[in-house]
């Protein structure tokens, strides 16, 4: 699979993401950006969410006011593994610890660092594999508009994605869930304070 702004996965009728390419630059939004496949989903989505409808080479895309928003999502929708990718080759694909694929070395132990420490600085210096999150889901209101994606690479996404599917347990159906840009900062060594917005997911209490 393939990260790329713009383009939707077979299967789905959008997606969203939480950054922007301007110039060439990556821009932190302050709601999603929806691309999608089709107008009237396109009108839809900005009616349920606020925001613009703009014409994309796939079709249209969605710039939404809200940035917090309830989808229904399942256990089964949600996956996390681990990759280091080359343009569009996967040379490691793993669960962190075993490689899923290749396909032939599926199962045999990855050589992964254990640690969310070392792996992230494996993952800087370009030798380690980064988190990949992929979550299916409806809006809840409009189930019937079919199904969206969601892909991240945020390691704060996927080390909560074990207690969101802990919390999903019981349920054999969808939960009613909340799917957020949360802000996040931070102070670089050089004292620049940087403000960016990554994926939340929760599980909302019923
Ligand atoms: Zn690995």
């Amino acid at each position: 699979m393939k990260h790329m702004p713009g383009d939707v996965a077979e299967g789905f009728v959008g997606r969203f993401s939480a950054m922007a390419r301007v110039d060439g630059r990556p821009v932190t939004l302050s709601g999603w950006r929806v691309a999608v496949k089709d107008q009237t989903v396109a009108r839809k989505v900005a009616d349920l969410l606020g925001g613009s409808v703009f014409t994309a080479t796939h079709g249209a895309e969605v710039m939404t006011e809200r940035d917090s928003l309830p989808i229904m999502v399942s256990a089964n929708d949600i996956s996390l593994c681990m990759a280091l990718r080359s343009g569009n080759d996967s040379w490691h694909v793993c669960d962190g610890s075993t490689l899923l694929r290749p396909e032939g070395d599926r199962g045999t132990p990855c050589g992964c660092a254990s640690g969310l420490r070392e792996r992230r600085a494996a993952a800087r210096a370009g030798r380690g594999a980064v988190p990949e999150v992929t979550i299916a889901f409806r809006l809840a209101g409009a189930i019937r508009l079919g199904a969206f994606v969601l892909l991240s690479s945020s390691w704060d996404l996927a080390a909560s994605i074990p207690l969101v599917l802990a919390t999903m347990e019981d349920c054999r159906d969808s939960s009613l869930c909340t799917l957020r840009l949360r802000r996040e900062e931070f102070t670089t060594s050089g004292g620049v304070l940087v403000t960016y917005k990554r994926p939340e997911i929760s599980v909302t209490p019923q």
